[in-house]
């Protein structure tokens, strides 16, 4: 999975991502930074969302080329189990928490695109990629 998400340049992957039906997320905010070790988060589950939302331009391997805003929480608490299994517990802000809360996303079907407010956004910047909404959009 690492390996996917560097060769892709991605910053997080989720397992469902590349076809395996796993709880499992890699995240590395840090990947220009050799000496920053990736994360890796099993059974990743979010504890506390805090109140302040911001909205950062968000983009995903699932849907290349496209590039939209989304409103999120801007801090957060989770617990998972790392690599060796052991149960663990971390407050995450900026880039972290989002891309942690976009990666959580993928394990429950959701695409960023889903979160997105603004639907003459959405679709422009879609069909400048060669999508529809309808190829994007969850049915659920
Ligand atoms: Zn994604």
């Amino acid at each position: 999975m690492l390996q996917s998400m560097y060769a892709a340049k991605g910053i997080g992957l989720a397992a469902p991502q590349i076809g395996i039906n796993k709880e499992l997320l890699v995240i590395d905010v840090n990947f220009e930074d050799s000496a920053a070790e990736p994360l890796i988060l099993i059974n990743p589950e979010i504890t506390d969302f805090g109140t302040t939302l911001n909205s950062y331009e968000e983009g995903c391997l699932s849907i290349p080329g496209v590039y939209l805003n989304v409103v999120r929480p801007s801090t957060i608490k989770l617990k998972f189990r790392d690599e060796m299994g052991r149960p663990r517990k971390m407050k995450a802000d900026g880039l972290l928490a989002r891309c942690i809360q976009h990666e959580m996303d993928h394990l429950n079907g959701i695409l960023f695109v889903d979160r997105v407010t603004s639907k003459d956004d959405l679709n422009k910047e879609l069909l400048k990629e060669g999508f529809s909404e309808n190829d994007v959009i969850s049915v659920n």
